[in-house]
């Protein structure tokens, strides 16, 4: 799949594992997302620009470099939020921006309900954060947002994600790269990931 960048890290399949695991109790999934999630942010930003920049060690001058971009991090609510904390440990500068979207009982299509986006984009680069990319309809919707808004460089940051939910970021966003630690086999009849990890909201927030 093209695009799409499931993590070959060993670190990033183990936490994975735990995460899934039923018996994880809310305070160790909550870590266990925050270290997923950095360690997928270190993969999605690769390709960040940076300057050369003059650095003086206490023994020499020499050129390091510098970020170039001003990063925004946007969480999908609300199993998305538990992913920042990571992310912006990682990325202390980076701005958070909330886009709120719930998706409609009958036309199942998702509605904006909070977005305090300034008129012109104050980042260069967007990193959408939600842990299950299931049926896509968020993330697309997201992107769609952050594209009004004028954002050229977008990326996926995801933990699961089903082959539909990709597939309908691919159709409608295909020059979106996806981030993920795993790919998995499909949705259930209700819209959850199989095997998944539950409801990564309930999981996260003790609600379930
Ligand atoms: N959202 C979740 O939290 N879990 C899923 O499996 C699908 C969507």
């Amino acid at each position: 799949m093209e695009n799409v960048f499931p993590s070959s890290h060993p670190l990033v399949h183990h936490k994975l594992t735990r995460l899934r695991d039923q018996n994880t109790e809310p305070k160790k999934f909550r870590e266990l997302i925050r270290e997923i999630a950095a360690l997928l942010a270190y993969e999605a930003t690769i390709d960040l620009s940076t300057n050369p920049k003059q650095v003086t060690t206490p023994l020499a001058t020499t050129i390091g470099s510098e970020l170039l971009e001003k990063i925004g991090l946007v969480p999908i609510l609300r199993a998305g939020l538990g992913m920042v904390e990571g992310v912006w440990d990682l990325m202390p500068t980076s701005e958070v921006w909330h886009i709120g979207l719930y998706r409609d009982e009958k036309t199942l299509k998702p509605v904006e309900y909070y977005n305090k986006l300034p008129v012109e984009p104050t980042v260069s680069v967007c990193l959408i954060l939600d842990p299950m990319l299931a049926t896509g309809g968020s993330a697309v919707a997201t992107v769609d947002v952050l594209k009004r808004w004028g954002v050229k460089k977008i990326k996926f940051v995801g933990i699961i994600g089903a082959p539909e939910g990709i597939a309908l970021m691919q159709a409608h966003h295909p020059e979106v790269p996806i981030y993920l630690a795993a790919i998995d086999e499909r949705l259930n009849e209700v819209g959850y990931i199989l095997p998944g990890l539950g409801d990564a909201g309930d999981r996260q927030f003790g609600t379930g």
